[in-house]
């Protein structure tokens, strides 16, 4: 759909060559908005976004958010940042700066342009939770010198910065902590439980559970988290979050592997191999924010997402 002028947008998607950036993109881009998507390709990938680069209303800049940014925008979505433990935790040094130096030069080019920011938080400030389900006033527990640190204090940094350029400066932020997210683009050697559960199935490899299986995750699909961030976006201007977006439906890791194991009709056998250091034992969003301020709850069940996601992972295997 092309809008007209006046009702169309030019957004900054920062690390939109990733999974869940490259949706962002589609979508944006399918309201009828210019988009200028900025990424380093550090985790993300051009296949993710190769479809759109035909498109007049897109455009690609190869970036490092840890760099100043100068471009004319008028909302910015700051998603840069790997997300898989294994990414993170691969160079922690630059994980913290892109987390940290990112925001502060987003947050920089937010307040030159006067324009909305929004940031791609985690439920990972959340830590181990001692809280469950997770409320956004809940301030988490969080190990700060543990191989996750990294990650956790780099958001729980980024969403401080966030609230300080807010009330020290008047810019109008969006933080969204976003809950563990799968769906089709998901890099295959991603390092998550979902894609690499879904390969191993599908390669009749062994469906690697760390620990007991019994930790929880609540695993929400690609489109509706899509929906979430841009009803946040959307909201009106006192909003600033943080709002929890995510599936408050919890499964335990053992579940995840019977389910991926009946939906790809796979023969592969469970493996146990050592829980990683601070993997947190249970996780599940309270919701009732995003239900009440942004009319927002999930629609598409597992069984359903996972189903789609496997279709889209044969095309790739
Ligand atoms: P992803 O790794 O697929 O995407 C991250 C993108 O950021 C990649 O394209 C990568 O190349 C890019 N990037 C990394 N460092 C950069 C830098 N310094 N400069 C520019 N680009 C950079 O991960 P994703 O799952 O799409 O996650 C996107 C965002 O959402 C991240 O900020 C992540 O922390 C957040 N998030 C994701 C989930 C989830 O379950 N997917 C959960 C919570 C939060
Ligand atoms: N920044 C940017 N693009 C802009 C404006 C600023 O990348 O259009 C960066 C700038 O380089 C600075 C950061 O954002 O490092 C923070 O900017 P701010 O104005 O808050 O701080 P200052 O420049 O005063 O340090
Ligand atoms: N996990 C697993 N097998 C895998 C990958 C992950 O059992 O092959 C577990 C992991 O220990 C954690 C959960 O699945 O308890 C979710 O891990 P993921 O890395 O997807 O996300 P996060 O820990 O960041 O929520």
């Amino acid at each position: 759909m092309a809008r007209s002028y006046s009702s169309r947008k030019r957004v900054l998607v920062t690390g939109g060559a990733g999974f869940l950036g490259s949706h962002l993109c589609d979508r944006l881009i399918a309201d009828g908005h210019e988009v200028i998507c900025a990424d380093n390709f550090y985790t993300g990938d051009k296949s993710n976004i190769a479809h759109l680069l035909k498109n007049e209303r897109f455009e690609l800049l190869r970036h490092d958010v840890t760099f100043p940014l100068f471009v004319e925008v008028d909302e910015i979505y700051n998603l840069a940042c790997p997300a898989s433990p294994i990414h993170y935790q691969h160079d922690p040094v630059q994980t913290t700066k892109t987390s940290v130096h990112g925001a502060i030069n987003m947050l920089g080019l937010a307040k030159r342009l006067k324009v909305k920011i929004l940031q791609a938080s985690t439920s990972e400030v959340y830590g181990d939770p001692s809280v469950h389900p997770q409320t956004e006033d809940y301030w988490g527990n969080v190990n700060p010198i543990g191989p996750r640190s990294c990650y956790d204090e780099g958001k729980r940094c980024a969403e401080t910065l966030f609230f300080d350029y807010h009330r020290q400066l008047g810019l109008q932020i969006k933080v969204a902590r976003i809950f563990n997210t799968y769906g089709p683009r998901m890099h295959i050697a991603d390092g998550r439980v979902v894609s690499n559960f879904i390969v191993q199935a599908l390669r009749g490899e062994p469906i690697t559970l760390y620990g007991d299986g019994e930790q929880t995750r609540s695993f929400c699909y690609v489109d509706d988290l899509i929906e979430g961030l841009v009803r946040l976006m959307d909201s009106p201007d006192e909003v600033t979050g943080p709002i929890n977006i995510g599936n408050p439906v919890e499964f335990s890791m053992a579940s995840l592997a019977a389910l991926v194991i009946a939906a790809t009709g796979s023969k592969s056998e469970v493996s146990y191999a050592p829980l990683p250091a601070d993997d947190p034992r249970q996780r599940k969003p309270d919701i009732t924010r995003a239900r009440d301020i942004l009319g927002w709850e999930p629609t598409v069940p597992l069984e359903d997402g996972l189903r789609r996601t496997i279709e889209e992972f044969r095309g790739r295997i």
